[in-house]
């Protein structure tokens, strides 16, 4: 026996783009089978049935036909909208590149539950009002983690010695995390890594959400973990972020 034809799976809206008239193809995340792409006919009509429906941060319920090249949505109904996360353009910009990290992160029809899950929670704390960056930041370096690369911070990346707050360090996402003051020498452009920037690296390795979300930290502590964190996951992806681009311009107050 085959395959079924048809399938119902949660999902979730990574990309699209339009296609000839009136289609638009979707790249979606889905629990089980992973990344996909799927055609949607006719969507972009008005009289279309499935059209409103088929919008990026919010959890769907979509049923699909196999097709050849791509499969064919059917029927969509909305499970989660998380409207609240579209009110800031800060915190849908945020959505993008978040949601830009997981299909980079994915090969199409590989497993993807726990990425999925991640994905989701993150949406779920942008529509409750966490501040972007700190769900972005908790993003990445739980992504990092499914990446099988998690982040050295408690180790020198190449003496394996524990790290001591009075010394000096620097960042080196090439390495894996932080390289104590012992190895002079190349990569001599990194910058050094505070102690409390540390901290907070470690901060998001360990804590809940919740605690992460209370914290009172400087802007400079958080801007320095959020250039060590980036940098980490685009070196992880090796390929520069189109999205964050996008949300720098937004963040510095010119909106594209
Ligand atoms: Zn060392």
């Amino acid at each position: 026996m085959g395959r079924p034809r048809t399938y119902v799976t949660d999902a979730i809206v990574l990309s699209r783009f339009d296609l000839g008239e009136a289609d638009r193809v979707l790249t979606l995340i889905t629990p089980r089978d992973g990344k996909l792409k799927a055609i949607a006919k006719g969507v972009r009509r008005p009289t279309s049935r499935i059209g409103g429906s088929l919008e990026p941060f919010a959890e769907l319920r979509v049923a699909l036909a196999r097709g050849r090249t791509f499969d064919v949505v059917t029927q969509v109904t909305v499970g989660h909208a998380w409207l609240a996360l579209r009110d800031s353009l800060e915190s849908a910009a945020t959505a993008w590149y978040l949601a830009e990290l997981a299909d980079r992160s994915l090969e199409e029809r590989h497993e993807a539950e726990p990425l999925y899950g991640l994905l989701h929670r993150a949406y779920e704390l942008l529509d409750a009002g966490m501040a972007p960056g700190r769900v972005a930041r908790w993003y990445e370096m739980h992504l990092a983690d499914e990446l099988g690369v998690r982040p050295e911070v408690d180790r020198c990346v190449e003496c394996d010695r524990m790290l001591e707050a009075t010394e000096a360090f620097r960042w080196v996402p090439t390495l894996g995390g932080v390289l104590c003051g012992r190895h002079p020498g190349p990569p001599a452009s990194v910058a050094g890594l505070s102690v409390e920037a540390l901290r907070l690296l470690k901060a998001y390795q360990r804590l809940d959400v919740e605690a992460l979300a209370g914290l009172r930290l400087a802007p400079s502590v958080e801007a320095e973990v959020e250039t060590a964190l980036r940098d980490f996951v685009r070196v992880a992806l090796e390929r520069e972020s189109r999205s964050l681009a996008f949300l720098d311009e937004v963040r510095a107050g010119h909106p594209v």
